[in-house]
């Protein structure tokens, strides 16, 4: 018997208590678990909308009288909400029945902070939900090395047991303590144990485990049981790097934004991401409005009450390209790979255009590229290593993709030629038929430079 979830539901029907039950429930990957996932976000969708409408100025006005009689299939309906929006919104935005709790702040690439409020009720409401959520799962603590963070404000806290080492990993010595803990052995509980888990930005990370390699320093197998990053584009030699070295370990890959509780997993079926019941994604046009439900656009998500409280995000652009496809994964949710951010890409014919993370995965394997070194006072040997690749966009009548070199006079004219050929297959397997015909050619750009040309139709 599928459970039906009443068609209006008021937020004393969403206790901790009983949405404990309906996300254990959607977390099966049954007919059932399908069927309350689906309910379960259209009912909290229009709790959601009304609560914003009743509760801010901001959506009161937005939405008007036609938001009263929301359901949640009209959500395309609504108006996107920028993130010059959300700034411009302040206060107004902002729940006025809220206790301020903490603040969240994200700094950006505009030099413009976003501050996200949270209330003292949603952090209680979490606890309190998490702590349903754990209760009957019997998985002992882990001892977790965390990269600190200290740019991002207060972090919402979840119940759990694990003992955590925060290293900072912006500096020199952030990286000899990480490799000494590792190395160390702690008594728990009665028990002597070592670091199960690595938590961290993706970059951060990579350059972690570049400084063990070159340090010697490997992880004995089958110490470490995740490693968990988030916070950059993994390419798949990323992944294959971190799997190779943390041998034994499960690389948790994730989407998290500073400014909302709930994101995406990577998911082993598939290898595209999923995203949490927290939120509902969607996807617009690059330069529309228009919602696709398959294929390359802007990412679109609304955090959901109550597991969001005094900032609701509805419609929100976080800045981010996605591809959706639908039914490509046997859990029979909607999957999504990300592309990179949406202040960056390249625009070919057809509406088509190249992310960062496409030229990314097409330059992975190329070590003649250079790679941008971490600005962080971080130890010279994972400098020089670095985990992205340098190059630029260039919009012209040609659309052109400029790539640096790391020491150009090394290269030959055969080697740059298959560099280019190595590049157009990346990216030919990834944006196929989403381009028509067209040639890349090896131009001339600035010393140091290797030009890839979008040459017309060939
Ligand atoms: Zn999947």
């Amino acid at each position: 018997m599928v459970p039906t979830i009443p068609s209006l539901l008021d937020p004393r029907d969403v206790t901790p208590a009983n949405l404990a039950i309906l996300l254990a429930l959607a977390s099966q990957n049954s007919a059932t678990g399908r069927s309350v996932r689906a309910q379960l976000r259209d009912r909290l969708l229009e709790l959601t909308v009304a609560q914003a409408i009743e509760q801010t100025d901001y959506y009161n006005a937005a939405f008007g009288e036609e938001g009263r009689r929301f359901v949640a299939d009209e959500l395309a309906g609504l108006p996107l909400l920028s993130r010059g929006d959300l700034v411009g919104a302040g206060p107004s935005i902002r729940s006025r029945y809220a206790d301020f709790g903490f603040c969240s702040y994200t700094s950006g690439t505009s030099d413009h902070p976003l501050i996200i409020y949270k209330s003292r009720q949603e952090q209680r409401y979490l606890w309190n939900l998490f702590r349903l959520l754990r209760t009957g799962t019997s998985s002992r603590a882990s001892l977790v090395l965390s990269e600190a963070n200290a740019v991002h404000g207060r972090k919402l806290e979840l119940p759990g047991d694990d003992v955590q080492f925060p290293v900072s990993l912006a500096s020199k010595s952030g990286y000899r303590v990480a490799s000494e803990l590792l190395g160390t052995r702690f008594l728990v509980a009665g028990e002597l144990r070592t670091i199960s888990m690595i938590a961290g930005s993706t970059r951060r990370i990579r350059q972690l485990t570049t400084y063990l390699t070159t340090h010697d320093r490997a992880a004995p197998a089958d110490q470490v049981s995740t490693v968990s990053v988030s916070g950059q584009y993994l390419s798949r030699s990323g992944r294959t790097e971190l799997a190779e070295f943390w041998r034994g370990a499960k690389i948790v890959d994730s989407y998290t934004l500073t400014e909302m509780f709930g994101g995406a997993d990577r998911c082993d079926h598939c290898e595209g991401f999923h995203f949490s019941d927290f939120v509902v994604p969607e996807v617009v046009g690059l330069d529309s409005p228009a919602q696709l439900f398959e294929g390359r656009g802007r990412l679109v998500l609304t955090t959901l009450y109550p597991f969001t409280q005094m900032t609701p995000l509805i419609r929100y652009l976080p800045g981010d390209l996605v591809d959706v496809k639908r039914e490509v994964c046997p859990t029979g949710r909607e999957t999504y790979w990300f592309l990179g951010r949406a202040l960056r890409y390249l625009r070919l014919a057809d509406g088509a255009f190249v992310t960062t993370a496409d030229v990314e995965e097409a330059l992975a394997g190329i070590r003649e590229i250079r790679r941008i070194p971490d600005p962080a006072p971080i130890p010279d040997e994972c400098k020089l290593e670095g985990v992205l690749p340098a190059f630029r966009f260039v919009e012209s009548s040609v659309p052109d993709l400029a790539l640096e070199l790391s020491d150009p006079s090394s290269i030959s004219v055969q080697r740059r030629r298959s560099i280019i050929r190595e590049v157009d297959r990346t990216l030919r397997a990834r944006l196929f038929g989403l381009i028509g015909q067209y040639a890349l050619s090896d131009t001339l750009h600035a010393p140091g430079e290797l030009g890839v040309d979008w040459t017309g139709r060939a």
